[in-house]
């Protein structure tokens, strides 16, 4: 399993941009997104995209954040914190790959409280410039999975694209 934890979220201005990392997240390859906020109104957008669109991503909220990660952590898995101050991707990532398939990827909002960088395996960068968490994890996700991520299909979907040149062609299921 591949699930994201997301920190820092403010429900007043953060909506948007973590509803984009769960989208990411699911359209990506990943499983699942705990969300360290209470936060109904992301559970159900991204719901209402999986309901549409298939798979099986799933979306809590109100996740104290510290126990999400020594639980992960106490079954096995690796986590992996997702800032500009750590390792470069291209060092890590087959390491990580090689040691686990239960991975959590931590992404954080404003500022990531700092115990986050001591209690997790891998302090991860996508670059060491300012960017936002939505591009890191899609690049990270795309690193972990070497690209096969893109060929995933959807089981249970409604409705599906079909690719084309020019226009819009969606498929009703
Ligand atoms: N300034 C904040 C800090 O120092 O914690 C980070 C703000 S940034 C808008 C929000 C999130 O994007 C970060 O918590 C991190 O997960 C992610 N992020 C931004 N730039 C990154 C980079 N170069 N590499 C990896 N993650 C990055």
């Amino acid at each position: 399993k591949v699930c994201i934890l997301r920190l820092g979220h403010r429900p007043e201005r953060d909506q948007r941009v973590t509803t984009h990392v769960g989208l990411t997240a699911r359209a990506l390859g990943a499983d699942g997104m705990y969300l360290a906020a209470d936060d109904a109104g992301v559970v159900g957008s991204i719901g209402d995209v999986v309901e549409r669109w298939g798979g099986a991503f799933f979306v809590e909220h109100r996740v104290p954040w510290k126990k999400c990660i020594r639980d992960w952590k106490e079954k096995g898995g690796i986590v992996a914190h997702l800032t500009m101050y750590g390792l470069e991707v291209g060092e890590v990532v087959s390491d990580i790959r090689q040691r686990t398939e239960d991975l959590l990827i931590i992404v954080g909002a404003e500022k990531v409280p700092g115990d986050v960088y001591g209690m997790v395996d891998y302090n991860v960068s996508v670059t060491n410039q300012p960017h936002s968490e939505i591009s890191s994890l899609a690049v990270f996700l795309d690193r972990l999975f070497e690209g096969r991520e893109i060929e995933h299909r959807f089981d249970g979907a409604k409705i599906r694209v079909e690719p084309c040149g020019a226009g819009k062609r969606v498929i009703e299921l």
